[in-house]
This record gives structure tokens, C-alpha cells and sequence, in this order.
């Protein structure tokens, strides 16, 4: 199991203290040093959700009305929805054909006059191509936060994902790798940027009604950080755990025809969240939506791309057309024109299977003869 009586003792102890938020209590601080140090990071900032951490990110680097933010349309609705709830403006890159991370190439034709910073995602474990990305950011003087938050633990040419940008975010929600029941994490090695993500987690008030900027309540509680701190002294096992069930998955389907198994990119090491599948509709003779019909434990990822959503096509965020409509934006962003063509594919031949710790071998046999059978293998 992945929550023990080690952490209910942990729980119990913060209520024993009488202790429950992090303005009293010494959890959620302990976890946040050890966070650091496991990410070789100055600081590491307790969040109650990932996507409240992404939300302070993009305050903190001061990006909003009529600025834009580079993400990928291959990703959780949080990446995209915390640029608008910054009141910036969400542009979308296509993704690589292999790894399905943010492709640099897209990225380099995405950036204007106004584009702030870009967001790139660590999908499922597999990190995306840092190198590439930090040299465009480099070359254009923008930013980069890491949306680390179904990657805990993976590594990109050797280091953290989430250490490599100006800020990362990760999220301890129940389907990461370690989880808090919902919660999140800020790294970032700026003593500046630390101060502004403390200070909008927390009302921008550094000291009793002394308020200093717009900010809100996104603080993690202790009991959150009591049962990350032990989490996090699992992490490497779990992660273990996770890299063999989708090698032995990987290799089990290695050979067939029609099916790919996850890319692995060279630079990366993995800390599998998915194993993520790809079918090649016109080899098996069936679409994706049969295959997963007939594949009950499959999961179907991301059905399409963000920019297709209600959302953005018809760009219901907040009254009166903002941010889109902001005089401080001044241009047309329509959704409804958009075509990246490699994630319109990919979301068209995608599936999941969990990997996690408690699955068994069994399980994971039965998944791979049904691959096989499906695959007329
Ligand atoms: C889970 C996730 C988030 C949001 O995390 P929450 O803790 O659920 O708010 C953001 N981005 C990605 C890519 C995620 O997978």
C-alpha cells in the first residue's frame, strides 16, 4: 500500500499538536527543506494545490494582461487555465512526435513581442527537451516554469525536473507519484522569486495586516505536509517500482506491430506517472475509441487537443471577453483557427495504463495479452 501506518503516525502527531496550519506548525517546513534538498534547490514553497502553485509562478514573474505564455494542448487543463486566471494569454506549440512533450521547432514559431515565458510540461514521467527550450528562452529573455506535476522524480540530462527553469510547480494530488491527498510544491533557486510566491500563497502579507501585493490563500496545511514528508523518503522506492512495471509492460509488447510503447528521450530518466501507448489505427484496423471500447483498463489520456475545448474555442474566462479582450493585449488570438497537426494525431492514437506501485504482475500480464489479441497478434 502506498499510505501506511508511517504516515497515519505523522498525522497523528500534527493533531496531537493541536497544530493544523503551517503558520503554527513545523510539518509543512520540514517538508519543504527536505523537498529542496532532494531537488538540490534553495527553496522549496508548500502549496495546497499544483495548480494554485502555477497560478502564484506566473504572478510571481509579474506575467499577465497582455502578456503570452507558450504552453503545450497536450496536457492537464491547469497548465493553461492558471495563464488565464493570471489574465494572460494561453498560445499553444505543437508537440514532438515521440515524446509528446512541447517541440522547441513550434515553440521558436510561437514567440512574439509579447510572449513572457513558456510553460513546458514533464508528461508522465518523461521529461521534456530542457536544453532546447532553455536555449529559445535563453535567446528571447523569457521565462521558463517546469509544470512538473505528473513528473516527481525525473531527470533531465542529469538533473531534477522542476531545478532547470526559474520556477517549478509539481502537484501531490492522488495520481502523482507521491501524493498529499491534494497539495503542491514551488521550487526555484531566486531568493527573490521565494519571497513573491511566500508572499502570494499568503494575502501578500509578510507580517500581521501588512499587505504588500494581491495574493490569496493557497497555503498547505500540516497534515498535507506530515504525510508528504514521509511520501518523500518513499519517492525513490515508488519510483523504482513505477520505471520496472512500465519496462516489463515496454517489453512485453515490444514486438507488435501497430503498437508503440512509450519514447524515452536520451537526455531523460524517467519516473513513470502513465505508460502511455500509441496505436497506429490502419495497422490494427481499428480507431482508438474501439480500442479503448474494447480495452476496459485502458484510459484515455487527453482526448483532444486544449485549444478544441469550449473554453478556448468560444474564450469563456472572465466577463466581458478578458484577457483576450484586455486594451493592454491589443490583438486576435481565435482558437477556432488552430491546427497543430502532430497533436491532433497523437490525441487520436493514445492510451494509458497505470504503472503504479500497488499493481500487480498479474495485471500488467493480462494487459499485455490483451495488447496482443487486440493487435492480432
Ligand atoms: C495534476 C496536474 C496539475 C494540477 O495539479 P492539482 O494538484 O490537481 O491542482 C497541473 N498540471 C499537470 C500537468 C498535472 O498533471
Amino acid at each position: 500500500m502506498n499510505l501506511t501506518n508511517e504516515e497515519q503516525k505523522e498525522v497523528i502527531k500534527v493533531m496531537e499538536s493541536q497544530m493544523l496550519t503551517l503558520l503554527h506548525g513545523e510539518y509543512v517546513k520540514k517538508f519543504e527543506e527536505d523537498f529542496a534538498i532532494y531537488h538540490g534547490v534553495k527553496h522549496a514553497i508548500g502549496i495546497n494545490t499544483g495548480t494554485a502553485a502555477l497560478h502564484i509562478a506566473i504572478a510571481a514573474l509579474d506575467i499577465g494582461p497582455g502578456d503570452e505564455v507558450i504552453v503545450p494542448p497536450f496536457t492537464f487543463i491547469a497548465t493553461a487555465s492558471s495563464i488565464l486566471h493570471n489574465n494572460a494569454i494561453p498560445i499553444f506549440a505543437d508537440i514532438d512526435n515521440k515524446s509528446y512533450t512541447l517541440d522547441p521547432k513550434s515553440v521558436k514559431e510561437k514567440i512574439t513581442d509579447k510572449t513572457k515565458a513558456i510553460i513546458p510540461v514533464h508528461l508522465a514521467g518523461i521529461a521534456a527537451n530542457m536544453n532546447e527550450l532553455k536555449e529559445i528562452a535563453n535567446d528571447h529573455g523569457i521565462f521558463i516554469i517546469e509544470d512538473a506535476c505528473q513528473s516527481i522524480g525525473a531527470k533531465c540530462n542529469n538533473k531534477m525536473v522542476g531545478s532547470i527553469g526559474e520556477i517549478g510547480c509539481f502537484s501531490f494530488y492522488p495520481s502523482k507519484n507521491i501524493t498529499t491527498g491534494e497539495g503542491g510544491m514551488i521550487i526555484t533557486n531566486s531568493d527573490e522569486l521565494a519571497e513573491q510566491c511566500k508572499l502570494i500563497r499568503h494575502h501578500g502579507e509578510p507580517s500581521w495586516y501588512v499587505y504588500n501585493r494581491l495574493g490569496y490563500n493557497y497555503r498547505m496545511t500540516e497534515i498535507q505536509g506530515a504525510i508528504g514528508g514521509v511520501q518523500l523518503k518513499k519517492m525513490d522506492d515508488f519510483i523504482k517500482i513505477r520505471n520496472e512495471n512500465a519496462r516489463y509492460l515496454t517489453e512485453g509488447i515490444q514486438n507488435i506491430e501497430g503498437i508503440d510503447p512509450p519514447y524515452v528521450p536520451k537526455y531523460c530518466d524517467p519516473a513513470f506517472n502513465y505508460w502511455i501507448g500509441r496505436i497506429h489505427p490502419s495497422i490494427i484496423n481499428m480507431n482508438k475509441m474501439e480500442f479503448l471500447n474494447k480495452f476496459p483498463r485502458s484510459k484515455i489520456l487527453y482526448p483532444k487537443p486544449l485549444y478544441k475545448t469550449k473554453l478556448f474555442q468560444e474564450k469563456i474566462a472572465y466577463p466581458k471577453g478578458c484577457p483576450w479582450s484586455c486594451t493592454y493585449y491589443g490583438r486576435d488570438v481565435n482558437y477556432k483557427d488552430i491546427s497543430l497537426p502532430i497533436v491532433e494525431q497523437v490525441t487520436n492514437e493514445i492510451f494509458a495504463l497505470d504503472i503504479h506501485p500497488n499493481i500487480n504482475r498479474e495485471t500488467l500480464d493480462e494487459n499485455i495479452e490483451t495488447i496482443k489479441i487486440l493487435a492480432n497478434k
